[in-house]
């Protein structure tokens, strides 16, 4: 395909009649092209086409078909016949009433190539653009930052299931691929085991022979990877997706003791950031917040929140489930300050929060990450009078701590931690700790109390935000973090942000960039409606709450 681009489209006489006589107070569509005008250019498209071939749809048309279909939460096929149909949609396309539209297979290729061309971002990006220029974004004042759950688009299996489901794809795909060769491998039994889907199949109820099903499950496997990758087999059998994933899986999910394929133990299973979890999208994770698991992703969304202007999406990402919101601030602080949207104070959950990244924050953007820092652990800090970290004194320079006792520390070792970040380790001779007054305040050890501690900047960032963060004027500030709660809430709600529409990383990552553009596009259309925020609700019982 190439690109012929279409220079500056205006919307057509007879369209913007129609359109005016039609929505005489306007409507998001058309309140869009109004003061926007078209925001996207073909040119800005250009890498995504080679120099010959058909000449390809507009890439600056499909991308706003993109934003207006995720703005209403629309398929492929509503949103190509609301070209077709609707009046406001063809005035925002500059499109004229009689244009037929295109196929809605053409939005999933525009998709293909956006991800193909590394070109994700690049419709939020010049959305934002055109917000900016308008007068309507602008770097600095606050922004708010929250992640969410994203289920994959797979379905929830056991781990009998899981390892079931993954052999019957394979074998699916080795059926469609290499009919004969699967013929002369596959056992009479296998039809019966793998013919219907796994949910479908009804396993045994006890564990002894659930184990025993697995592990026969897992030999019908090794015989399918055996004879693929035996001497005579076609050497393309292994490449295939399914059989090469099957491998993956089965080391995960096997081990082979003295030829004896065996069901490995839950506790041997590699940890969920590389733990396979569906054949059918080789890159969902399971992930775990308190009491939830889910399988799939996590969306991270950032937003301005000025009292004086709408509140838009300058930032998405999306990671699989089980990365922690703490790999994730650095990287949107970059990504804002490449956009020049960096704010001047951005405020996070305590999820987002640590020592290093309050430091590079101010450092690296000269942003001040405004969240809650994690509170110390250990016993004394929850035993309401023991001796925590703020009771020792410590002498950085002499490298010496010394305790509410008096006592001066023993040694003083540099150190890493079970995560690899540098600290400093302390130890109390242990002759003075066990014969202290206060020791059932200080420490169970026999040894004598033992300290942590994070570098000299690092621990008094820590122990700075620590101490703000109990102040009226700190939490003044920080509430402002909550309304994002409220723009996920409607990102699931309108958009479908809950739930991945597609299978994979790359068009899971895409699908949240378009919804943002199609919630952005929705704040704005409120904001020019009414120019101002819903007050919070409060619910018909809260408003019987007694005055203090
Ligand atoms: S137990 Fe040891 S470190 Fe703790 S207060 Fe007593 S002497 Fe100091």
């Amino acid at each position: 395909m190439s690109l012929r681009p279409r220079g500056w489209v205006v919307v057509p006489a007879e369209t913007e009649r129609v359109a005016r006589v039609v929505f005489p107070d306007g409507c998001p569509a058309v309140r869009m092209r109004d003061v926007l005008g078209p925001i996207f250019t073909d040119a800005e498209f250009a890498d995504m086409f080679s120099r010959r071939g058909q000449p390809a749809i507009s890439p600056a048309l499909l991308a706003l078909v993109s934003v207006l279909q995720y703005a209403e939460g629309l398929s492929d096929r509503q949103a190509a016949q609301a070209v077709r149909a609707r009046i406001d949609w063809k005035y925002a396309l500059g499109l004229e009433l009689t244009d037929p539209g295109f196929d809605y297979s053409v939005l999933s290729e525009f998709r293909s190539r956006l991800i193909t061309g590394g070109l994700e971002h690049r419709v939020l990006d010049a959305m934002l653009d055109a917000i900016r220029q308008a007068g309507l974004l602008k770097a600095g004042g606050r922004q708010r930052t929250d992640a969410t759950h994203v289920l994959a688009a797979v379905r929830d299996l056991n781990r009998l299931q899981f390892v079931t489901e993954t052999l019957r794809a394979a074998l699916n795909m080795l059926a469609a691929a290499a009919p004969e060769w699967l013929a002369g491998v596959a056992e009479p039994e296998w039809f019966d085991r793998y013919s219907a889907r796994s949910e479908d199949t009804r396993f045994p109820s006890r564990w002894a022979a659930r184990t025993t099903h697995a592990n026969q499950i897992g030999a019908d496997g090794m015989t399918v990877l055996t004879e693929a990758t035996a001497t005579g087999a076609p050497s393309w059998l292994r490449e295939l997706p399914a059989v090469e994933l099957l491998r993956k899986i089965w080391i995960q999910q096997y081990q082979v003791t003295d030829g004896v394929v065996n069901w490995r133990d839950k506790k041997d299973l590699p940890p969920a950031a590389i733990r396979y979890c569906s054949p059918y999208d080789d890159q969902a994770r399971t992930g775990t917040k308190r009491d939830a698991s889910w399988n799939g992703y996590k969306v991270h969304l950032t937003e301005t929140c000025e009292p004086d202007a709408p509140h838009l999406i300058t930032q998405v990402a999306t990671t699989p489930a089980p990365v922690p919101d703490m790999a994730m601030t650095a990287s949107i602080h970059t990504s804002l300050a490449e956009r020049d949207l960096l704010p001047d104070i951005h405020l996070v959950d305590a999820g987002y929060v640590d020592a290093d990244l309050l430091i590079a924050a101010g450092r690296d953007h000269g942003i001040e990450l405004l969240g809650p820092a994690k509170a110390a652990t250990g016993w004394q800090a929850t035993a309401g009078d023991g001796y925590t970290l703020t009771d020792f004194t410590i002498d950085w320079d002499n490298e010496q701590v010394t305790c509410p006792q008096g006592v001066e520390s023993r040694s003083w070792k540099a150190d890493r931690s079970q995560d690899g970040i540098p600290v400093v380790r302390v130890r109390f001779p242990s002759s003075a700790c066990q014969s202290c007054l206060a020791r059932e305040q200080c420490t169970r050890s026999r040894a004598g109390r033992r300290l942590t501690l994070r570098h000299r900047d690092q621990h008094e960032a820590l122990q700075h935000a620590r101490v703000e963060q109990q102040t009226e004027h700190w939490q003044q500030r920080y509430r402002h973090r909550a309304g994002i709660e409220g723009t996920i809430a409607q990102g699931i709600r309108s958009c479908g942000l809950r739930r991945s529409r597609y299978r994979g990383l790359d068009k899971t990552r895409l699908q949240h960039v378009l919804t943002s553009a199609g919630l952005n596009l929705n704040r704005l259309n409120a904001w020019w409606e009414t120019a101002a925020f819903a007050p919070t609700r409060t619910s018909h019982f809260g408003v019987l709450r007694p005055v203090a």
